[in-house]
């Protein structure tokens, strides 16, 4: 077994989460219209509003254990956002919550297995492939990231920040691809040409990660 340094807490969990909800709530108008070119408008709208809700949830009562913080998020998200993003990142929610059991802290290899078993709910629910022009583009680059540092011996901080510039290239690659899945899948070859906004909200999860693990 690897044993890396630095650890994910619960505090530094709900870091993440808070710096997550506040920046998906300061860049919603850009979200939104990433989704307006190749999709319906609303995405910024469900990711402020999911993380909202999320952030309302974690303030009446903090779960004493990861899997019920990381649950509690997965269930909301499922039940308070409309748009295709709340059932895909709240199955990615729920399955690190599934994963990572009952513990207070969690390690660099305990959450790239968690990250991983996330990105597969999130693959079970949408059936995303690389290069379908989603937010699978930003994440999968991410976690293999995360694993290849963890490989090299990098701590919890190095597995996040190479994370958070692999979702961001990622990201950026979207523009060129043409959408397989989803809304933006509707227009075809249109859809070439612009970010895609779930990619982008991904790309800032991994920044909110790294930042809050720093
Ligand atoms: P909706 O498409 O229902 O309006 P959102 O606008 O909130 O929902 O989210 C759109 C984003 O969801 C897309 O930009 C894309 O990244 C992501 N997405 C859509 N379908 C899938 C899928 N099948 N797998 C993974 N991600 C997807
Ligand atoms: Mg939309």
């Amino acid at each position: 077994m690897t044993v890396t340094e630095g650890t994910m807490t619960i505090e530094s969990a709900v870091a993440w989460l808070g710096r997550f909800a506040r920046d998906v709530t300061e860049q919603k108008a850009y979200l939104t219209e990433l989704d307006s070119a190749i999709g319906d408008a609303d995405h910024g709208a469900n990711m402020a509003r999911g993380m909202a809700a999320v952030m309302g949830k974690l303030d009446e009562a903090t779960p004493s254990t990861l899997d019920e913080l990381f649950k509690s998020v997965g269930m909301t998200l499922v039940t308070s956002v409309g748009g295709a993003s709340g059932p895909l990142y709240g199955t990615f929610f729920l399955r690190i919550g599934t994963s990572i059991g009952a513990a207070t802290s969690c390690d660099g290899a305990g959450l790239a297995t968690c990250l991983r078993a996330g990105l597969g709910g999130l693959v079970d629910r949408g059936k995303a492939e690389l290069g379908d022009k989603t937010m699978f583009d930003a994440m999968a680059p991410a976690l293999d990231a995360f694993d290849a540092t963890l490989a090299s011996g990098g701590s919890l901080q190095e597995c996040t920040a190479a994370a958070r510039d692999a979702a961001a290239v990622g990201r950026d690659a979207t523009v060129d691809l043409v959408a397989r899945k989803g809304r933006a899948s509707y227009l075809g070859e249109r859809s070439q040409g612009h970010l895609d906004p779930g990619a982008t909200s991904t790309a800032m999860l991994f920044d909110a990660l790294a930042g809050s693990m720093a």
